[in-house]
């Protein structure tokens, strides 16, 4: 309103200065009054125009018009025309007011529009950033979907620990390194099972968890560490002695009942890493893992069921037999050595007639489980009622003599203490290598028989291996 007014009188002073400028030149010229009214309205026009009114044109029409009629019926001086001018400057202006008012009128629709516009954008931008975020989730439910599908159909520990953690790290993502660990039930303590490195290869020292993992273990929780350098509930130093470099920390734990049997923990270097959203995931993933871990370990269970003894854990004579068919043709691919040893507990009847039949069952397990500190890279197993068999791949006779000597003088060593009383046990073995002894697998297993029952002739608790 203020520019219009001041529009207006800058109108108001061109025209009235031009008005004087002009009337000084004619009467002091005395040029035509036709060219003077003409350059007149000429100048009200134009300075109407340089106001910024188009139809200003219009006016300069219709003045020339009315100034040469005037001019030509009536032989009036131009001081005449002012009146004309007025009423061409007034129209004019009343022209300009309106085409304001409709100029004002569009501006604010314009106006109108583009808040409407600038609204519209942020909608839509609202609603690109959720379709993404959907985008995101559908991905994420999807590869959670195929996570189901995957671990469902497997069933080996290795593989569903490798699976598990594979899930993790598709589905959350953002991981710099992932650790699984599973309970050991016995001592009820972690045990790492497995450990996944994105793009570092630093060592994992803590083998049964820092106080993080016992953080989740012991209450049974997940848990979100933002920034573990700010975290008020853990102290970094003491996880600084692990020297891993990791900023935020999701954990949670694989449970089975309320029993925790495994923890599941995605680390990165940034600090404010993971959101919620992304524990949630990871729970998801802990539950479906958890049953498919317990599934691998009833068919670990099954299996072992199956090829073990139930009293004294070693394998089965069945397994054992399939096993050294195997070891025999590898050692005849490779062209090595292979021996087998055929082990005997000696006066066992009298131990159990001593002591009674739950001692004697006592014996075997303790020495089965010494026959296993020696076979590391063996197989043991419970040949029968009270006779053991060992195969020691790659071994040559006088390995396979050496370990047999270690083994029977670490049974004769052991203190057995039955109903009370310290008791020792011997054992009697034969040995028998591959080629060397025999070239076949019956051959092998008959002469360590023959061996063994001469190492009982000659007095037991010994070792026979000719
Ligand atoms: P030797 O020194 O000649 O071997 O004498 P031995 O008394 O050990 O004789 P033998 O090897 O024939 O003994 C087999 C005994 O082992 C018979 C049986 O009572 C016992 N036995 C076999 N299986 C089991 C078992 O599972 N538990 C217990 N407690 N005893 C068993
Ligand atoms: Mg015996
Ligand atoms: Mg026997």
């Amino acid at each position: 309103m203020q520019s219009e007014t001041k529009n207006f009188i800058k109108a108001i002073l061109i025209t009235s200065f031009s008005f004087i400028i002009i009337s000084y030149l004619t009467f002091r010229t005395g040029l035509p009054k036709f060219p003077n009214i003409f350059l007149y309205n000429l100048i009200i026009i134009y300075s109407l125009h340089e106001l910024g009114y188009h139809r200003s044109l219009f006016f300069l029409g219709s003045s020339i018009f009315l100034t040469i009629l005037v001019s030509l019926a009536v032989n009036f001086s131009f001081v005449w025309n002012v009146p004309i001018f007025f009423i061409t400057f007034l129209i004019a202006d009343n022209e300009i007011k309106k085409h304001n008012y409709h100029f004002r009128v569009v501006e604010t629709r314009i106006e109108e529009i583009k808040e409407n516009i600038n609204v519209l954008e942020d909608e839509h931008n609202k609603h690109k950033k959720e379709a993404v975020s959907l985008e995101k989730k559908e991905e994420r439910y999807n590869a959670l979907k195929d996570a189901v599908c995957v671990l469902s159909s497997t069933l080996t520990l290795d593989d569903v620990t490798k699976k598990i953690m594979d899930s993790a790290f598709n589905i959350v993502g953002k991981s710099e390194s992932g650790l699984l660990f599973l309970v050991d039930t016995r001592k009820q303590e972690l045990n790492l099972a497995l450990s996944k490195n994105g793009t570092n290869s630093e060592k994992i020292k803590t083998k049964n968890g820092d106080i993080l993992d016992d953080w989740v273990f012991k209450q049974r929780q997940c848990f979100l560490v933002e920034d573990i350098r700010r975290d008020f509930r853990f102290n970094a130093d003491e996880l600084s002695r692990c020297e891993r470099n990791f900023r935020s920390v999701i954990s949670c734990p694989l449970t089975e009942g309320n029993k925790v049997i495994g923890i599941l923990r995605l680390e990165s270097p940034k600090p404010y890493n993971y959101t919620t959203e992304d524990l949630r995931l990871l729970d998801i993933i802990c539950d479906i893992g958890a049953v498919s871990l317990q599934n691998s370990i009833l068919y670990k269970q099954t299996m072992d069921l199956a090829i073990r003894d139930g009293l004294t854990g070693l394998y089965l004579r069945r397994y054992f037999v399939e096993r050294l068919k195997e070891e025999l043709s590898r050692s005849l691919r490779n062209n090595s050595n292979c021996s087998f040893l055929m082990i005997d507990i000696d006066n066992f009847k009298n131990y159990n007639d001593e002591y009674g039949h739950t001692a004697g069952d006592m014996v075997l397990k303790v020495i089965s489980k010494k026959l296993l500190n020696f076979v590391d890279s063996g197989i043991a197993c419970r040949y029968g009622g009270e006779e053991f068999a060992i195969l020691l791949p790659d071994a040559s006779k006088k390995d396979a003599l050496r370990v047999a000597d270690n083994i029977r003088k670490a049974v004769k060593k052991e203190d057995i203490e039955l109903r009370k009383v310290k008791t020792h046990v011997t054992i009697s073995i034969g040995v028998t290598s591959f080629p060397e002894d025999a070239k076949v697998q019956d051959e092998l297993i008959m002469r360590s028989d023959e061996r063994l029952y001469k190492a009982k002739r000659e007095g037991k608790d010994r070792v026979v291996a000719e």
